[in-house]
């Protein structure tokens, strides 16, 4: 299936013919959650994708409350990735981030923002036990942030399992506030950006608790690497100059490009990482 299927749940009304639109009532909501399971399921099955269906569910119909959820993952898990749409959940992140600046921020951490701390908070808490399986795996680390990121690490809440209470959305924005020592995995940049307000050079906005991953910068005060980044860092470079290797001139020398500076970072780290018991 191509393209992100969210793309298939349109949350504003057509116009119709009695011109009315604008945001859609729930009920309208929930069925077109039901046509796109459906979409979802004819797709999987025309493509003989079995294992992409989405399974009847025990608790009943999707409805908006727990979809919400699955936007948020979106947007916790999907920084800046190549999928358009992660682009612009990453703005809305931006944009649901601003508490203190957007008309947003004047209301209460309810709805969709208490959900988005619950599922950033999680992916934060699963990025700190990466780093610290790396780290206890032998794994050198490197970075301006990196000691920070160890000690930020070490005392990460575990948050075991994925049914969270109500109360957790406190803890969970709780946490996201304490600058300097929540961890974002940033995948398509190949480091975790251990973040700290006045270092980002991605340019939050102010009151930010979250970086803006999709811009992310290099050089930046926030940066961590692990040998595993590196090995990552190589791999695409390796990509990218098959890609140029059938690519036309001017795209082929961009791509080759590319391919060479993030060697040169993936060199970067290997001269300067350390193992974490140097760091620590
Ligand atoms: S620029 Fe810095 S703060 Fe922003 S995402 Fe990248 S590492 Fe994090």
């Amino acid at each position: 299936m191509s393209g992100c299927p969210l793309q298939r749940i349109s949350l504003t009304a057509h116009h119709g013919t009695c011109g009315k639109q604008g945001a859609l009532k729930k009920e309208t909501l929930t069925k077109r959650i039901e046509s796109f399971v459906n979409w979802a399921n004819r797709e999987a099955e025309m493509h003989g994708l079995p294992d992409q269906t989405i399974p009847e569910d025990p608790h009943g119909p999707i409805r908006m409350g727990r979809f919400r959820r699955t936007l948020a993952w979106h947007i916790a898990r999907r920084p800046g990735g190549l999928i358009a749409l992660a682009i612009q959940y990453g703005h809305m992140r931006t944009v649901l981030d601003a508490r203190t600046s957007s008309g947003y921020g004047s209301r209460g951490r309810r709805g969709i923002h208490a959900i988005l701390d619950v599922e950033t908070a999680l992916v934060a808490a699963d990025t700190a036990a990466r780093l610290r399986d790396r780290a206890a795996a032998g794994e050198k680390i490197s970075g301006p942030a990196a000691r920070r990121a160890l000690t930020a690490a070490a005392h990460a809440p575990r948050f075991e399992g994925r049914l969270v209470p109500r109360t957790f959305a406190k803890k969970a924005s709780a946490f996201l506030a304490r600058d300097g020592i929540v961890l974002y995995d940033n995948p398509d940049a190949f480091l975790i950006c251990a973040f700290k307000h006045d270092n980002a050079l991605c340019e939050p906005e102010p009151g930010a608790t979250a970086p803006r991953q999709y811009d992310c910068r290099p050089g930046c005060g926030n940066t961590v690497r692990t040998d595993a980044h590196a090995r990552q860092l190589r791999e695409r470079a390796d990509q990218l100059d098959q890609f140029a290797a059938h690519a036309p001139g001017p795209v082929s020398r961009r791509l080759r490009a590319n391919a060479h500076r993030l060697r040169e970072t993936a060199a970067t780290h290997d001269s300067t990482a350390h193992p974490a018991e140097a760091l620590t």
